[in-house]
């Protein structure tokens, strides 16, 4: 890992409003008049953080801060880029530990809001282009590698947000962006100068876009020559002019236009993906970390996958929040004691659990990159996320079952508040008679937000789809599964004749049987 330096340091100077965030309320203070072009229900937002569809999204962020003063332990470290501590969201991994802590970290804030905290995305992005771009130096003799450092230097000393944008919107899946009839549906280089690069295009599905400062804009697939102009990394201020942003819709979320909380299910807390259209923006050079090498965009996504697909351990935080809903419920309907409440909720746990076994056996089996930064293990990563594509969706049916049918038609907050119908509803919607009716209308609320409402979104769809649909992890798999060395264990088991084969040094077998101290890479 590098030790911090002179050229290690952001070249800009820190202004008297640069001070470093802190806590939740600095953190959404910093997101006030930056005079963003956001649009929701086709207006425009005059400012968004003071939107009632907008706000619950940038809590979840602020959480991240404020975890930070109250368990530095967990989410904090000493960053060696600046000898400072930072927020671990802006920590390069210098070891399998720092890769164990972070998913520590996350399924603890999957605990504590219930949804996606959006902050993962650009953490996983900084340690993938600390690797890759050093490795493009090491090519190509550029100087990409030293620009990151200073940049995500800066970054750390003002404890900003940074969004990760890879997802292009991609047309015909079929074909590659150069092929597209409209090119700009890949986001590339449309001039360059001696001060920089303009891009135009979109980027689509972005976690928490509007509530980060920056956005590392990148390459979506792997990129041939004819895409150079495609292959073009680099740190937008989410300000930038010529971004406009294009909120998106989640189920049931106008129920925060409605005052009350408990409609909402979770009123505090909320996911946030926006569309994001570039039209023409500037990217200096020294924020430029990629600029035509086409060749290094297929690695940089799957390091990124790699980090992001066992990030998402975070799913077993909100599991945690969903079983406990699930079991409550069954508390306050009175039939905690039976036994098929109690196997269902087991299955439940086994099935987060397995979740968070996988990603974290991933960070766990790391090994260090050229650079000197750690990566977990591509395999188990990919089996992680794989396995969140389905076992959100079985703990999410099985939190239903015990919910029973009143979560989906429950009468509304406004019908508890008005005097002809609310007493008829406390008296009629009563389970155990020591439960107010309230409490047990809350929880209801809540498992219908987490599998069906707002944070369905984060704990369902973002789980089959975020860091790649279900198909790009079964890819991953096939490429790693060593099938030939397992044919071989058979035949020389069942007597049947086989050649000795070659194992592989840098295969998933081979970072399995590694002893410590062994370096797979
Ligand atoms: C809630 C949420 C948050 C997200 N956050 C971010 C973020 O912060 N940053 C970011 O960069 N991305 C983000 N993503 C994007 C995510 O990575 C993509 O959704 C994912 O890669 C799938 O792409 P897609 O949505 O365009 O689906 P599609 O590409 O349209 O996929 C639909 C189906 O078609 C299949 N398919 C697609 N292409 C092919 C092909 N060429 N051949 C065969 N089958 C194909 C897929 O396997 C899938 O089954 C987010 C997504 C969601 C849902
Ligand atoms: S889905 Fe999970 S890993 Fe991805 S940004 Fe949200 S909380 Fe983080």
């Amino acid at each position: 890992m590098t030790t911090p330096t002179e050229d290690t340091v952001d070249p800009r100077p820190r202004a008297e409003g640069e001070a470093p965030l802190v806590t939740g309320q600095d953190y959404r203070d910093s997101l006030r008049g930056r005079g963003l072009k956001v649009y929701l229900f086709g207006e425009r937002v005059a400012e968004p953080v003071d939107h009632p569809m907008i706000r619950p999204s940038i809590n979840a962020v602020a959480e991240t801060y404020d975890l930070a003063v109250r368990e530095p332990e967990l989410a904090t470290t000493i960053s060696p880029l600046t000898g400072e501590r930072i927020n671990r969201f802006l920590h390069i991994a210098g070891s399998a530990e720092d890769l164990v802590k972070q998913n520590k970290m996350q399924r603890k804030l999957g605990q504590l809001t219930g949804t996606c905290f959006q902050r993962c995305v650009g953490m996983d992005a900084f340690n993938a282009l600390y690797s890759v771009t050093y490795e493009i130096d090491q090519q190509h003799g550029t100087a990409y590698h030293q620009r990151f450092k200073n940049f995500l230097a800066g970054v750390q000393r003002r404890n900003q947000v940074v969004g990760g944008a890879m997802t292009d919107v991609k047309g015909d899946r079929s074909r590659a962006p150069h092929q597209q009839e409209d090119p700009d549906l890949y986001v590339h280089i449309v001039r360059r100068t001696d001060e920089g690069v303009w891009i135009r295009g979109a980027k689509a599905h972005q976690t928490g876009c509007l509530n980060s400062h920056w956005m590392v804009v990148m390459p979506t697939l792997r990129l041939g020559p004819e895409d150079q102009d495609f292959a073009v990394v680099g740190a937008v201020p989410v300000e930038a002019p010529g971004i406009t942003y294009i909120y998106g819709r989640q189920s049931c979320d106008s129920r925060a236009l409605e005052g009350g909380t408990l409609d909402q299910g979770n009123a505090r807390f909320a996911g946030q993906e926006a569309m994001v259209l570039f039209d023409d923006v500037f990217i200096p050079h020294d924020r430029l970390f990629m600029d035509g090498e086409f060749e290094f965009a297929a690695l940089l996504v799957e390091r990124f996958t790699c980090y992001h697909r066992r990030s998402y351990v975070c799913k077993s935080g909100v599991g945690d929040v969903l079983i406990g809903a699930a079991a409550t419920i069954a508390d306050y309907n009175g039939v905690e004691k039976a036994s098929h409440i109690k196997d269902k909720l087991v299955e439940m746990t086994h099935l987060n659990e397995t979740i968070y076994s996988t990603g974290i056996a991933s960070s766990h089996q790391a090994k260090p990159t050229q650079s000197g930064c750690y990566i977990n293990d591509d395999m188990i990563a990919n089996v992680c996320k794989h396995h969140v594509t389905r076992m959100p969706y079985e703990i999410a049916r099985l939190a239903q079952d015990l919910a029973g049918g009143l979560m989906v038609t429950l009468p509304s907050e406004k019908d508890l508040e008005n005097p002809e119908t609310g007493d008829l509803l406390r008296k009629y919607l009563k389970g155990r008679a020591d439960i107010p009716t309230e409490d047990r209308l809350r929880v209801l609320r809540l498992i219908e937000n987490m599998t069906l409402g707002r944070n369905a979104v984060g704990y369902l769809t973002e789980s089959m789809h975020g860091a790649g649909s279900p198909q790009a992890q079964r890819i991953q798999i096939a490429r790693q599964m060593e099938l030939e060395t397992k044919k071989r264990l058979a035949k020389r088991l069942a007597g049947v004749e086989t050649e000795e084969g070659e194992e592989g040094e840098d295969g998933y077998l081979a970072r399995v049987f590694a002893v410590e101290g062994d370096q797979a890479d």
